[in-house]
């Protein structure tokens, strides 16, 4: 009947919410001992730059080291740390141990290069962020103008002007301060001019195409605001050589994807460091010119 039809119906329903409710609860309090236990890891990806083919970023990439189940990425951890308010200590995590890293290295002498960390929305609008920040800084003697700060176009224009006095203390400290993901979320443009804002990263989704005609269009046409904005232009997910040299070509500054490295374990990519890995010469903005 359509009574024992609908009983059933909300039978399933109950049991399928209580289900996904169990298993939010149980992947927070793993979180939770995830924190206390130190199971994450950074996973460090490079940026290099069209013009010198040398890295001269990494960027921070969190991943759940989970004892029997291996590395878990990010996609499938910080959506709830995100609502549970536990990417606060995670983030915090991240942060410092970013910072400390690099300015291990640059003291090792392996070169001089940006750390870039990615900034959750919570985090974004923790009122202490700009005295974290700085005591970071100021306790890993990281030089500020080295810490890349990556934000999202959704998270800056949700409160415009607030967002606004929060990148300008941010800018105080001497940070870079960067757009992720670009060309996803919906920014007006005469709300980006007043940003202090340093980079664009373009999203992966135009370069994957970028060979088609619409999405080159869009990548070119991102390329020269920034720069008529007097910010830098990094290329996110670039996977092929026509890619890149489509970049190359069109002035991008800089590419970050698995053409040239994937994100690696901070001992991989410190090899990498250490052997200074450039892009080949032919993939080079200035290799078709005469120096
Ligand atoms: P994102 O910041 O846009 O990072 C780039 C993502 O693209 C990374 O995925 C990276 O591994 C992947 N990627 C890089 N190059 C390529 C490529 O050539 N092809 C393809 N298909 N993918 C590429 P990952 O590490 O899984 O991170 C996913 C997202 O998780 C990040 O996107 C970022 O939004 C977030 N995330 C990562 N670490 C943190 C963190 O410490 N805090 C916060 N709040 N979010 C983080
Ligand atoms: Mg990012
Ligand atoms: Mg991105
Ligand atoms: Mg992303």
């Amino acid at each position: 009947s359509a009574k024992q039809l609908g009983r059933n119906i909300y039978q399933f329903y109950t049991s399928d919410l209580s289900t996904r409710l169990n298993e939010k609860l149980t992947m927070q309090s793993r979180l939770r001992l995830a924190l206390e236990r130190e199971e994450f890891v950074l996973h460090y990806q490079p940026q290099v730059d069209l013009r010198t083919g040398h890295i001269v970023g990494l960027e921070a990439l969190v991943r759940w080291n989970q004892p029997d189940i291996g590395m878990v990425s990010p996609g499938h951890f910080i959506g709830l740390a995100e609502e549970t308010g536990l990417i606060i200590p995670i983030g915090a995590w991240v942060i410092r141990t970013a910072c400390a890293q690099c300015k291990a290295w640059h003291d090792q002498g392996i070169g001089k290069f940006r750390i870039a960390v990615n900034l959750s929305v919570r985090q974004f609008g923790q009122a202490d962020l700009l005295h974290f920040v700085s005591e970071v800084l100021t306790q890993t003697g990281l030089d500020p103008q080295y810490l890349e700060i990556e934000l999202t176009e959704s998270l800056v224009m949700t409160d415009v002007e607030r967002s606004i006095d929060i990148l300008r203390g941010l800018k105080a400290l001497g940070v870079q301060l960067s757009i992720d993901d670009f060309g996803t979320g919906y920014s007006s443009l005469s709300y980006l001019k007043r940003f202090p804002i340093d980079v664009l990263k373009i999203d992966q989704s135009f370069v994957r195409d970028i060979e088609k005609s619409d999405d080159a269009a869009i990548v070119k046409a991102i390329i020269s605001m920034a720069h008529s904005l007097g910010m830098h232009v990094i290329a996110e997910g670039v996977e092929t050589e026509a890619q890149c040299k489509f970049l190359r070509h069109n002035q991008c500054d800089e590419i970050q994807g698995f053409l040239f490295s994937r994100g690696l374990p901070k001992e991989e990519v410190e090899h990498l460091l250490r052997k200074k890995k450039q892009l080949p010469h032919r993939l080079l903005y200035f290799s078709n010119h005469a120096r």
